[in-house]
């Protein structure tokens, strides 16, 4: 029986994952779960999953949450912010964490989890866009095992050989290749992106998510911080990678070797399936996923990624390419336009120009620190809340 740690319990991926554990009691027992500030979204998990712990993001809602489980006689024993994360990450009955908060705020739980050797599902991929370095140390300093749950970087996991820690060219690989549907906009006239919608923006034609995530498809930002994301999980450089733009959202991207073989991983988009992948690995368990019929899809499109129309992609490349703290101001910058867009005070396209701009106004240096990560990190934030005043301002 293996304990589960979910941080981000209530939002898609950690709802996902309970729907895959609740499929096999005998092989999985939840020990702690996680939310911001759904305090009944998390009781009716507690109810249903009966935790030894759960924890909320602040206090007063982990008093609330706590005065209701004892209504409920529910045993479960409640924390609060972020030193409660790091203790369930790092609980001895937990063996597995997964890590599925959105954005910055998955960091340091995560790295708690790493710390503790465990395996580790990775989803929070802003926690490793911003600390890419130190957080692959302290997986490897402590045997943790990293499993990716994105679902492109999950297929590539599956397409790789088994010993491609040696390095892609020693494993006669040539290309990964990144398939990203290109979201809802792809097609959409440039001049009709200024009023865009968050409602529209999150409506992703294959894909349902969280918000954040939602915009960082539509913009495009999402498969930059991908790009950044597999570069530290397969220790390689944005020139060994490729986005391939696929509107149907089947091929979940490929791995292109030297004789000439591409390796594919398919599916149905439903992240039930690189959760299940993750928990079981090596072995492979049902995961509730309808199965994918070739017949009705019939037609697989492929398009090369349009740089103009999703400047983030740009953007995003450019920043692992400069390296040190570049990604975590990036990742920061866009947290902040990402907010401001869905408070409606930001206009779809100017989440870009917040980005860019702050990325030429705070400095970059070595990221030999998770405290000098985390300065720039609060330096990006400021910055960028300031040019959105600004921006708001001129509209
Ligand atoms: P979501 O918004 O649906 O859920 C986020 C979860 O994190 C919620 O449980 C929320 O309560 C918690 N949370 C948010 N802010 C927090 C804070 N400050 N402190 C503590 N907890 C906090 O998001 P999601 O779509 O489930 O995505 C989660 C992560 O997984 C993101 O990093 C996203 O990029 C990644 N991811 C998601 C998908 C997907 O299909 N949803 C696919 C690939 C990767
Ligand atoms: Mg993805």
């Amino acid at each position: 029986m293996k304990g589960i740690c979910i941080l981000g319990a209530t939002g898609s991926i950690g709802v996902n994952t309970l729907d895959v554990v609740a499929r096999h009691p005998e092989k999985y027992k939840i020990v702690a779960l996680s939310a911001n500030g759904q305090v009944d979204r998390l009781l009716e998990q507690c109810e249903k999953y009966q935790p030894e712990y759960a924890v909320m993001a602040n206090k007063k809602a982990a008093e609330e949450l706590e005065s209701k489980l004892k209504n409920k006689n529910i045993s479960t024993q409640v924390l609060s912010g972020i030193d409660g994360l790091e203790t369930i990450a790092s609980l001895p009955q937990v063996d597995i964490v997964m890590a599925a908060i959105v954005g910055a705020a998955g960091l340091k739980p995560t790295l708690a989890a790493a710390r503790s050797g465990k395996r580790i599902l990775l989803a929070n991929k802003e926690a490793l866009v911003m600390s890419g370095q130190i957080f692959m140390d302290e997986v490897k300093k402590n045997n943790a095992v990293l499993l990716p749950i994105d679902s492109e970087h999950n297929a590539i996991f599956q397409c790789l050989p088994e010993n491609y820690e040696k390095g892609l060219a020693e494993s006669g690989i040539t290309k990964i290749l990144l398939t990203g549907s290109g979201g809802p906009f792809r097609t959409k006239a440039l001049s009709e992106l200024t009023n865009i919608t968050p409602d529209e923006a999150c409506a992703h034609p294959n894909w349902s998510m969280g918000r954040k995530i939602s915009v960082d498809s539509a913009t495009m930002m999402n498969k930059g911080l991908e790009i950044i994301e597999a570069c530290w999980l397969f220790n390689t450089n944005p020139d060994n990678i490729q986005v391939v733009v696929h509107p149907q959202s089947v091929i979940h991207s490929m791995v292109q070797y030297s004789d000439g073989s591409v390796l594919a991983q398919l599916g149905q988009p439903d992240m039930r399936t690189p959760i299940a992948h993750a928990l079981a690995w090596p072995d492979r368990i049902e995961s509730g996923v309808e199965k994918l019929d070739l017949f009705s899809i019939a037609k697989l499109e492929f398009e090369q990624p349009d740089y103009e129309r999703f400047p983030c992609l740009r953007l995003a490349e450019e920043s692992i390419r400069k390296g040190g703290t570049a990604p975590a101001i990036l990742n920061a910058a866009n947290e902040v336009a990402v907010a401001s867009f869905l408070n409606n005070e930001l206009s779809f396209i100017d989440i870009p120009y917040i980005v860019e701009q702050t990325l030429k106004n705070i400095n970059s240096r070595p990221a030999n620190s998770l405290t000098e990560i985390l300065e720039d990190d609060l330096a990006a934030r400021k910055e960028a809340e300031q040019l959105t005043h600004l921006r708001v301002k001129q509209a």
